[in-house]
């Protein structure tokens, strides 16, 4: 799916969830989709400065809390410290992070569309998305032996 139609879903996600889309949100949501990697909060307000000095602190974490209920953005908690951001393009995410040096790494091979389905039948739930986080250790920290 391209960049503009999932940026229209999102809008259309405010839209139908009752929140108003202002210039605010629409820079915080366009700052988001032009970060890279999982920014933090400190960063996302470093970002959204830069693109428009009138919004505050406080008006991008209130965003940020309603990006995450809305299910556009997700927390993640790496490496200590606060919490760093993830988009949640086309529903889903994918993570392998490392324990040792806390690397992560990307990946796209998604195969639980079949399970999402199979929970949203058993479970009577609808289901907007997921964030798939494998842990252990990454080629360089590799505690087997033999290696
Ligand atoms: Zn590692
Ligand atoms: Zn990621
Ligand atoms: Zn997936």
């Amino acid at each position: 799916m391209n960049i503009d139609t999932l940026h229209e879903q999102r809008l259309s996600l405010l839209r139908t969830s009752g929140n108003k889309i202002t210039d605010a949100r629409k820079t915080i949501l366009n700052v988001l989709e032009g970060l890279k990697g999982h920014p933090t909060s400190a960063q996302i307000v470093e970002a959204v400065r830069q693109h428009d000095q009138r919004i505050g602190r406080a008006s991008v974490f209130r965003t940020l809390d309603l990006f995450c209920q809305l299910g556009i953005l997700r927390p993640i908690y790496h490496e200590g410290g606060g919490a760093r951001y993830v988009l949640m393009p086309d529903g889903h995410h994918h993570h392998v992070v490392c324990l040792n040096c806390h690397c992560t790494i990307e990946f796209e091979d998604c195969a639980l569309d079949g399970l999402a389905h199979e929970l949203e039948t058993r479970l009577k739930v609808q289901l907007l998305g997921h964030l798939l986080e494998f842990y252990g250790y990454c080629e360089q920290c590799s505690l087997l032996p033999n290696k």
